[in-house]
C-alpha cells in the first residue's frame, strides 16, 4: 500500500504528463484541496473550466459540476474520480414534472441552480449559483420565475426581488437544510463575538439570524476582508479548512453534522486511479449539452458582469 505522500507525488506526476488540471470544490477533503490547481465555489469552477487550456479536466466535486465542465468544453476530456458522487439535490428535479410546470406557467422563465442535472439545465432559460442567484433573477425581463431545485435559495432570492413572482421547486440540500437555529445559537453562546455566516441553502429561519449570507466563495472573501476575528461557518464543515488556510490568524467554528457524504466520496486513491486510467469520463449527450450550454453561458456572462 503506497503512503499518502507517494500517492500525492504520483498524482502530481500524472497530472503533468497528461496536461491535466485538477479543479476542486471547497467541500472536498483537505488532501484534495491541497492538491487542487484551483479551488472554488460552483461559479468560480464553471468559469475556470471554461477558460482552462489543459487537455484533461479532473473534477473533484459532484456530478453536476463535472457535467457543467463537460458541457462547456466539448473537445476536452472531463473525468470525475467517482461517478457515484451524485448530488442528491440535483436529483430532486424530475424533468417531466418540470415540463408540466412550464406548461402551466408559459410566461415564466426557468432559473435553475447550477446544482441540477444536464437534462434539467436543458429545460432551463438561465442557470445561477448561490453567488449570483439574486443578480440573475433581478436581471431577467420575465416577471414570473420557476426556480429549481432549491426552495431555500429561491426563498432567499425572493427577499431581494420583490417585483417578481417566484414559483419554488420543493427541493433542498440535506446538508444545509438540517442545520437549525439552535445549532447556530449553541455556538454563538460559546463564542459571543463570532459572526454567523450562513449559506443561502440554509432554512429561512437560519437566514433570519445570520449576520451574513454568502456562497462559499463569498465566505472566503468576507473572512479575508473583515476586521472580525471569529466566525461561525454555516455550511459544509470542510469549508473551514480553506478558511483557516486563507486566514491563519482567525478562528472558524463549524457545526459537526454539516457534512456532505457525496463530496466525501472523492478520495486521494480514487483521484490517483482516475489519473492513471483517465477515467471515468463524464459525457453529456450533444443534444442535451447544446441546450444546457445556453443557460450556463448566460449565468457565466452575468457572473462576470457582461451583458447576457
Ligand atoms: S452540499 Fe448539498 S448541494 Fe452540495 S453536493 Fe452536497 S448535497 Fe449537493
Amino acid at each position: 500500500m503506497p503512503s499518502k505522500e507517494e500517492i500525492k507525488r504520483r498524482i502530481l506526476e500524472l497530472k503533468k504528463e497528461n496536461n491535466a488540471i485538477i479543479l476542486a470544490h471547497n467541500y472536498q477533503i483537505p488532501d484534495i484541496q491541497d492538491l487542487a490547481d484551483f479551488l472554488g465555489d460552483s461559479l468560480a469552477l464553471a468559469i475556470k473550466a471554461k477558460e482552462t487550456e489543459a487537455d484533461v479536466i479532473v473534477f473533484c466535486g459532484v456530478d453536476f459540476m463535472a457535467e457543467t465542465a463537460a458541457i462547456l468544453n466539448p473537445g476536452k476530456k472531463v473525468i470525475i474520480p467517482d461517478l457515484s458522487a451524485r448530488c442528491p439535490l440535483a436529483s430532486m428535479v424530475d424533468p417531466d414534472g418540470l415540463r408540466k410546470l412550464k406548461e402551466k406557467h408559459p410566461d415564466a422563465a426557468v432559473v435553475s441552480y447550477v446544482n441540477t442535472t444536464a437534462e434539467t439545465k436543458a429545460l432551463s432559460d438561465y442557470c445561477c449559483t448561490s453567488a449570483n442567484a439574486v443578480k440573475v433573477v433581478e436581471s431577467i425581463p420575465e416577471k414570473k420565475v420557476i426556480f429549481t431545485p432549491d426552495r431555500n435559495l429561491g426563498a432567499y432570492v425572493q427577499r431581494f426581488v420583490k417585483d417578481k413572482e417566484i414559483i419554488l421547486w420543493p427541493g433542498f440540500c440535506a446538508t444545509h437544510d438540517r442545520l437549525t437555529v439552535e445549532d447556530f445559537m449553541e455556538l454563538k453562546r460559546k463564542h459571543p463575538d463570532a459572526e454567523i455566516m450562513a449559506h443561502p441553502e440554509c432554512r429561512p429561519e437560519v437566514i433570519d439570524i445570520a449576520d451574513h449570507v454568502f456562497s462559499t466563495g463569498g465566505m472566503v472573501k468576507h473572512a479575508v476582508d473583515s476586521d472580525k476575528r471569529e466566525f461561525i461557518v454555516g455550511t459544509e464543515k470542510e469549508m473551514a479548512y480553506r478558511l483557516r488556510k486563507e486566514c491563519p490568524d482567525k478562528v472558524f467554528y463549524t457545526i459537526d453534522k454539516a457534512i456532505c457524504p457525496t463530496m466525501k466520496k472523492i478520495t486521494l486513491e480514487k483521484l490517483l486511479r482516475a489519473l492513471e486510467t483517465l477515467s471515468p469520463v463524464v459525457t453529456v449527450p450533444e443534444d442535451i449539452a447544446e441546450k444546457a450550454r445556453i443557460p450556463i453561458e448566460r449565468m457565466i456572462a452575468i457572473g462576470r458582469g457582461e451583458k447576457n
